[in-house]
């Protein structure tokens, strides 16, 4: 009789308690507002266009207007590619441009064409780059309808990761980047202690997801990190051929 009854009472406990035990594991019992919160709030920013106009927090790079943001890699002189129309093209020879302020992480816009005149094959054809902390280069290529090694067509981190597809638009037609970059980061003895990690949309597109970057870009051998400062500037390439831009902004996200 008193082995039933322990029987009994526990299957009383659980038959009583266990739902409880179960509800508070699963929080279902607290009230909705328990799980919404109201602070910090997100900064309100008027939102841009796809194309065109930019986020109200942006730092306009280039507008189609003037190069003020700009200057010449090397001799800081100012930049001297060619603005017409409200676009931006390459000088060839005159060298890489870079931005005058420096960044770490970023949330970046970019739109470019290829050149008009199809000339070259493969990386001759439409040949940027975007280099962001001026070592880490998102290729801009004219890869819409010629061949080339993988991790170095259009959207790829060159020679280190292509791009998840092929998104290029012909050359009539302008191609758009948004980018968002975390930058590496290094202990005091110039350790590095995280690489940097890239996310590429080209036209909408994902084809970079969250790739950790494995040094900074480089056309022979195989990459590895130097310690640099926190903030470098974003550098266009001059790869000899005259690719267009238009449209160039970035969103601090330090
Ligand atoms: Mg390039």
């Amino acid at each position: 009789m008193k082995k039933y009854t322990t029987r009994f009472g526990l299957a009383l406990f659980a038959l009583l308690m266990i739902p409880d035990m179960v509800k508070s594991q699963n929080n279902n019992h607290l009230p909705p507002e328990a799980t919404e919160f109201y602070e910090p709030l997100p900064k309100k920013i008027k939102a841009g266009s796809q194309t065109g106009e930019a986020p109200s927090d942006a730092i306009v790079l280039f507008d189609g207007t003037a190069l003020d943001a700009w200057r010449s890699t090397g001799d800081g002189s100012e930049a001297k590619w060619n603005v017409s129309d409200g676009i931006l093209t390459v000088n060839p020879g005159s060298g890489p441009i870079e931005t005058r302020k420096e960044f770490g992480d970023v949330q970046l816009h970019l739109e470019w064409r290829a050149p008009q005149e199809i000339t070259g094959e493969g990386q001759g054809r439409g040949n940027s780059g975007l280099f962001l902390m001026n070592n880490y280069e998102i290729q801009i290529l004219d890869s819409y309808e010629s061949k080339t090694y993988t991790n170095g067509q259009a959207g790829s981190v060159y020679k280190q990761s292509p791009p998840l597809v092929n998104a290029t638009k012909s050359p009539e037609e302008w191609n758009v980047y948004d980018i968002i970059f975390r930058a590496p980061h290094f202990n005091k003895e110039g350790m590095l202690i995280k690489p940097g990690t890239v996310t590429v949309l080209h036209n909408g597109v994902l084809v970079q997801d969250h790739f950790e970057i494995k040094g900074p870009t480089t056309y022979i051998g195989i990459p590895h990190y130097t310690a640099h400062k926190d903030k470098l500037p974003i550098l266009l390439q001059d790869h000899g051929n005259p690719v267009s831009f238009r449209n160039i902004w970035v969103r601090d996200l330090d």
